[in-house]
């Protein structure tokens, strides 16, 4: 997924990029290929790249330990500046380029946004039910010295 930036015009330019998931570095779990969709654009001092990229990944329920499919989307902005003289670093979203330098190439940020944008609690559906042989018995309720009870109706009343 590279740009040739090599006499691109001033303005607005938009690229569609797709890439096999394991040719970009993505682990085993993701499959076929990975969609990029990308929103350039150039001014005097630097290059504006917006990314919408997209692939399915095969997870693991957290709650019932199923195999799912799910699109893994992510999107960001990456500057490209040839504009050196200021204080900011090469970072994951800025980058310098040389002089000389005519290609960019998205791969490494739409890896690692890829990477971050798999959410932490991978449920197969929204409400993925814990089989029923893993939900413990409710338990039974404690029984209060009267004496606590009063001030536990107290503080129920309250808060309602
Ligand atoms: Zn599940």
């Amino acid at each position: 997924m590279k740009i040739n930036i090599s006499g691109l015009s001033e303005g607005v330019h938009s690229y569609d990029f797709a890439k096999p998931a394991i040719a970009l570095g993505l682990e085993q779990n993701y499959l076929g290929e990975v969609h990029a969709h990308v929103t350039l654009e150039k001014s005097i001092h630097q290059i504006a790249v917006m990314v919408n990229a997209s692939v399915k990944g095969v997870f693991v329920c957290d709650r019932c330990a199923d195999e799912f499919e799910e699109e893994v989307k992510t999107s960001f902005t990456s500057i490209y500046s040839w504009n050196n003289d200021d204080e900011a670093g090469d970072d994951d979203d800025f980058h310098i380029l040389r002089k000389e330098e005519n290609i960019i190439s998205i791969d490494d940020s739409v890896k690692e946004y890829l990477a971050i944008a798999v959410p932490l609690k991978l449920l197969c559906k929204k409400n993925c039910d814990i089989p029923e042989s893993f939900i413990a018995k409710p338990e039974v309720e404690v029984t209060i010295d009267p004496r606590w009870k009063k001030l536990q109706d107290l503080l129920r009343t309250e808060k309602n």
